[in-house]
């Protein structure tokens, strides 16, 4: 028989042993060992990830697509079988539909420009949730503010829960697109993406998954999700900084125009005309990020040597043990409660400024992040200029925590 995934969680998963591939946790910060609560921001890269960019960029580099050379034919061989590994992980029909990107932000601008902006006129609606990224925001207020766009804010719930049927009503008959967080990287609220996709399909309208927070913590199946788009990014996801991708079904890339212009993008260039390659080489312009596409790959890869389900099921414990202690402390309180959320811990103390109390925190050796998140909209909503971020990954420790909540006890004590 089968042990509970929670039980199975706690007995298989040991992230102690998952630590030593992680050279840099080992160090210390003024005199005290380091607890990194700060993997939403950017995660640590495991050696295997370093190792293979190395094993890659020291054997088999060259520049890709273009060369007849051994080199050359190797590498354009690693960074293809990077995009299958990528496509392997979202469960997409075809590598073609797997773009590279620079990071989570450039394929979320990849598909306001080269899919939306030329769908929308004056009037038309976007709606988006009020606890998106600024990535997931930005770029649609490019189009409000050149095409006359209009942006509708679903509301998140006190407890930072999303209200489906807010989103559902939002959707209307002016509304061209729907784009909205995976997973929140203020409140770890995770959205039900396949329910919001099916809602807004059926009034014909396509939905992008900002999923940068979302492909850390949870596994993604974008046929079975049936969604249109899901971007994400490496640094987040134990993978370089530099490369991140897009998913896109294939009908959406061909209708699609072209991002940037350069080399590897076209089909042929005369004086008069030009022709474009068919996609993803359309939207990857000039030399790609070849060994940080093999970095991502390899992060994919170490991902996927451990049983997701039990890292989850470590992140959540570490999750709850540090949300127990914080709200026990009547002087802080934790923004974002949804159910099922992921393990992420924003909250605001009392009489403290966030960036004075991360401060202390980092003179106690403990990394989080403080200020607005790339959130201000989500901010607003809470009524805080600014948070403290607590953000656990398959390497914190329940000793990571322990040393959080005693740095903020005195950090109580110097601001309190
Ligand atoms: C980090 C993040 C982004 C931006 O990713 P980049 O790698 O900086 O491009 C977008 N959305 C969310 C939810 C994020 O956490």
């Amino acid at each position: 028989m089968n042990a509970p995934a929670s039980l199975k969680g706690l007995t298989d998963f040991d992230p102690l042993t998952a630590r030593r591939d992680f050279q840099i946790l080992s160090r210390e910060v003024y005199g005290k060992p380091l607890a990194y609560l700060d993997s939403a921001a950017s995660a640590q890269k495991p050696r295997q990830v370093l190792d293979a960019m190395r094993a890659f960029a020291t054997g088999e580099y060259a520049n890709v697509h273009r060369g007849v050379h051994f080199l050359s034919a190797a590498s354009t061989e690693r960074y293809e079988q990077a995009r299958e590994t990528v496509r392997r992980f979202l469960n997409a029909g075809e590598p073609s539909e797997i773009v590279f990107t620079k990071g989570g932000t450039e394929a979320i601008n990849l598909v306001a420009s080269s899919y939306l902006a030329r769908k929308i006129e004056q009037g038309d609606e976007i709606v988006l949730t009020v606890m998106e990224h600024h990535s997931n925001i930005v770029p649609w207020h490019f189009l409000r503010e050149r095409a006359g766009a209009v942006l509708t804010w679903v509301d998140v719930r006190d407890d930072g829960s999303l209200d489906v049927e807010a989103l559902d009503a939002a959707i209307g008959a002016k509304t061209k697109f729907v784009a909205v967080s995976h997973m929140s990287n203020v409140l770890g609220t995770v959205t039900p993406l396949k329910e919001i996709v099916a809602r807004a399909h059926k009034k014909g309208v396509p939905v992008l998954a900002d999923g940068c927070q979302g492909a850390v913590h949870l596994s993604i199946d974008v046929r079975e999700l049936d969604i249109d788009f899901y971007a994400f990014t490496g640094h987040k996801l134990y993978g370089p900084t530099g490369i991140g991708a897009l998913y896109a079904k294939r009908a959406h890339l061909k209708a699609m125009r072209p991002f940037n212009g350069g080399g590897e993008m076209i089909g042929e260039v005369t004086r008069e005309r030009i022709t474009y390659a068919e996609p993803p080489a359309r939207f990857e312009a000039g030399t790609p990020p070849i060994i940080e596409a093999v970095g991502l790959a390899a992060a994919i890869d170490y991902l996927g040597g451990f049983d997701r389900a039990q890292i989850a099921v470590h992140e959540h414990d570490l999750l709850d043990y540090a949300a127990k202690q914080v709200k026990s402390l009547n002087w802080c309180r934790i923004i974002g409660e949804a159910n099922g959320k992921g393990a992420i811990l924003s909250f605001e103390a009392e009489g403290m400024h966030a960036h004075d109390l991360a401060t202390i925190l980092d003179r106690e050796g403990v990394a989080v992040r403080a200020g607005h998140h790339c959130a201000q909209v989500l901010m607003e909503r809470f009524h805080v200029a600014s948070t403290a971020r607590a953000s656990f990954a398959l390497y914190n420790t329940r000793a990571d925590v322990d040393q959080f909540v005693a740095a903020l006890h005195k950090a109580r004590k110097i601001l309190g």
